[in-house]
């Protein structure tokens, strides 16, 4: 290794004036970068979503806090904070800030004081790390060139029903993070938008004692999942939609063909599969269409 500050033993080096988003592990406290390390360690002030857990990161790596300010910042502070860790950057202090787990900003907050301290001209810098995100797709077997990462959907509603209908039509693989108490309605409700079919992947508990991953057909897996709360931490991820280039006309020739030998429900799954079209349409189609003749 030819970058000096990757020798072992050597004290870290003082981090330059600035803001610095720190990752943590989203499981196996081990998964912390060398470099999070030293910034943790040598940092002028600390802020955390969770000072709790950042002090309890540190004891397990050896860091003391040592007297320097280990400020609370959250989604619910965050305006009567982030004036102090302003002027601390103000000050020409370097500022490390950590989520709870995982990437700050990443479904966690940061964002507004990445802004601010953007806006006030201090530098920002990060120390990448893990984030479930991530992880679930490097295991998730779903193509990773393309990806839409889109947090947590909606509790209820129309919001929930029209951010279902937009993922389930997105071109790229879409990870989501969901509570274990609705993942069973996620994925009761995912079929209406993508079919039966939709590969879809659940990420529990990654790099943790209990980590499982299941892979399949939504309804397949849904069916896996069976009638009690998965636990844990979840991620889900969502095969690309299938291209919708097949044209409604395609849709009927090829339909009136597979009538011919096939039943209906056959005949659907049939078509549905060859033009990569969601079967319960395809299906209605083929109803309509026995109903004319
Ligand atoms: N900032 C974090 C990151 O970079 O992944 C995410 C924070 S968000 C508040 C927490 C959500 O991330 C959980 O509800 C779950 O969906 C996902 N998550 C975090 N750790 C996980 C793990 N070990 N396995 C699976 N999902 C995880």
């Amino acid at each position: 290794m030819s970058d000096p500050r990757l020798s072992a033993g050597r004290p870290p080096p003082k981090p330059a004036p600035g803001l610095y988003f720190v990752a943590t592990p989203i499981g196996a406290a081990r998964d912390i970068t060398l470099r999070a390390l030293d910034l943790l360690a040598t940092a002028d002030v600390l802020a955390a979503e969770d000072t709790r857990t950042l002090r309890h990161l540190m004891e397990i790596h050896g860091i003391p806090l040592g007297d320097r300010p280990l400020v609370a910042y959250h989604d619910h502070n965050g305006e009567q904070a982030r004036p102090r860790l302003l002027a601390a950057l103000a000050e020409g202090r370097s500022v490390a800030y950590s989520s709870e787990a995982g990437t700050p900003l990443v479904a966690d907050p940061g964002f507004q004081l990445g802004r601010a301290a953007i806006a006030a001209g201090h530098p920002v810098h990060t120390a990448p790390g893990p984030s479930a995100a991530i992880a679930a797709l490097t295991v998730s077997g779903l193509p990773s060139d393309r990806f839409l990462f889109a947090g947590f959907p909606p509790q209820t509603g129309e919001a929930r029903r029209k951010f279902l209908a937009g993922i389930a039509r997105s071109d790229a693989t879409v990870i989501l993070y969901e509570s274990p108490k609705r993942v069973r309605k996620l994925l009761d409700e995912l079929p209406q938008h993508t079919g039966d079919e939709r590969q879809i992947v659940i990420c529990r508990e990654l790099t943790k004692r209990f980590e499982e991953v299941l892979r399949g057909a939504v309804a397949e897996v849904r069916a896996r999942i069976g009638d009690q709360d998965p636990k844990g931490e979840i991620v889900v991820l969502i095969d690309r939609a299938p291209d919708r280039s097949a044209s409604a006309e395609d849709m009927e020739t090829a339909l009136r063909q597979a009538l011919r030998d096939h039943r209906v429900k056959e005949a659907a799954a049939l078509v549905a599969e060859a033009l990569g079209l969601p079967r319960r349409e395809v299906y209605q189609r083929a109803l309509q269409l026995v109903g004319e003749d």
